[in-house]
């Protein structure tokens, strides 16, 4: 293992730019049409079954997936654009986006041939959608100490166990959830865990809600009393499903959904500061911008290593890290520019001051999603060979 890390310059190849433009231009068309409003950033209406049929019709779910199972076949860059336009506009994908991004990819390397020739096309066409099933009420950071177990039955498992903070399993139709089917040896206590795909439709399953910092329903508990799933439905080995759940992890945490989560907050506040801001104002965002750009071009290059079948695990912590925290202290540094009770200009935006107390509720969450900072700043530890 090499012990440093390392950010390439990566350039956009010509086929990723005119993609830019034909997503920019789609959306603009979305927006005036009204179908969603750029700079709310309101999770409830960024979840939206129908604009993630259109953006499946449009062949921009499962860009990069091979073409035999219905995906693009098209490069990870071009992903890697797709994400930013999405993200930066603020359009309403949550609804595919697990399954686009970390899920899809999960069942085309470990899955059973029969259930990627059913879903992977589904997904693509932005009419199923996942959530994520790892966090216990005793298991966060250390996913393999998750609990929730499946005993084997005649034809599958019967699964009993409580999930939590599970995102949008109120909504979604699959989940892919890490359980225990055997105890860890003593030699590796990552043993014993399996990957299932489980249908949250499936009788012996409850979701419960569980309202966030925002007054919004968004993540879940999810109960399990003996609900059974086929053998089909395992994915991968059984009981050495760490490697895989940790490839899984790699996918959530590399792209630009770490560092523009709260973008619409700089958006709102470059806005209100109108085309002359005071000194201050314009250093405060300028700042912002130049943190912005580096942020850009680290995650950038992160995709092009990626393009290149590398496993940039170092790299991607580093920009989950960075990104995340400029995310998260992004709100309060648009407060101090605007006083509130300043309205955007146009009548046609969402008032400044809910933008940012919306911003300023979810910005904690941002730093614990997808691996806390404390445990990133492990993993770049020990990729910089520290420990
Ligand atoms: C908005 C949101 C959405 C989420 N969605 C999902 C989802 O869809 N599915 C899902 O499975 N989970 C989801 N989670 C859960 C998330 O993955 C966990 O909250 C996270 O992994 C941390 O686990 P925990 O909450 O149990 O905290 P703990 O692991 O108990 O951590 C508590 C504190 O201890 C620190 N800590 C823990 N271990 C170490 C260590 N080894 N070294 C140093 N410090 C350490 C942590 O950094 C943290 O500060 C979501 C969380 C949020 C906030």
């Amino acid at each position: 293992m090499s012990h440093t890390f390392r950010f390439d310059p990566m350039q956009f190849p010509p086929e990723a730019e005119a993609l830019r433009q034909e997503i920019r231009s789609f959306l603009r068309a979305e927006i005036d049409a009204g179908t969603f409003t750029p700079g709310s950033g309101d999770m409830d209406s960024n979840f939206n079954p129908e604009f993630s049929r259109k953006i499946g019709a449009k062949g921009w779910i499962g860009l990069t997936w091979p073409k035999e199972y219905g995906g693009h076949g098209r490069s990870q860059i071009e992903r890697y654009v797709l994400t930013e336009e999405f993200l930066a506009h603020g359009a309403p994908v949550r609804a595919h986006w697990v399954a686009d991004r970390q899920s899809g990819p999960v069942l085309l390397k470990f899955g059973a041939e029969s259930v990627k020739r059913k879903l992977i096309p589904e997904i693509v066409r932005g009419e199923t959608y996942f959530c994520i099933g790892l966090s216990e009420p005793n298991s966060g950071s250390d996913l393999f100490a998750a609990s929730t177990r499946a005993k084997k039955v005649d034809g599958g498992y019967k699964v009993t166990g409580t999930k939590i903070w599970t995102s949008n399993a109120h909504r979604t139709q699959y989940m892919i959830g890490l359980i225990r089917t055997s105890q860890p040896t003593e030699d590796n206590r990552r043993h014993g865990l399996t990957q299932f795909l489980i249908k949250m439709d499936t009788p012996g399953i409850t979701v419960r809600p569980i309202i966030n910092l925002a007054g919004h329903h968004d993540f879940n508990e999810v109960h399990f009393d003996d609900a059974f799933v086929p053998d089909e439905h395992v994915i991968g080995r059984p009981d050495e499903a760490w490697k895989q759940a940790t490839d899984e992890l790699a996918y959530e945490r590399s792209g630009p959904d770490r560092w523009l989560e709260t973008i619409f907050a700089l958006n709102a506040g470059i806005r209100v500061s109108g085309p002359n801001p005071d000194d201050r104002t314009a250093e405060t965002i300028g700042r912002d911008v130049a943190h912005l750009m580096t942020l850009r071009r680290m995650s950038a290059s992160v995709a092009g290593m990626l393009q290149a079948g590398e496993t940039p695990m170092t790299e991607a912590a580093v920009v989950k890290d960075l990104g995340t925290n400029w995310e998260q202290a992004l709100p309060n540094r648009m407060r101090l520019i605007a006083p509130d009770g300043v309205r955007a200009p146009s009548p046609n935006d969402t008032a400044y001051e809910e933008v940012m107390r919306y911003a300023t509720h979810i910005a904690p969450k941002l730093t614990i999603q997808g691996g806390t900072r404390e445990v990133l700043r492990g993993i770049i530890a020990r990729g910089l060979g520290l420990r």
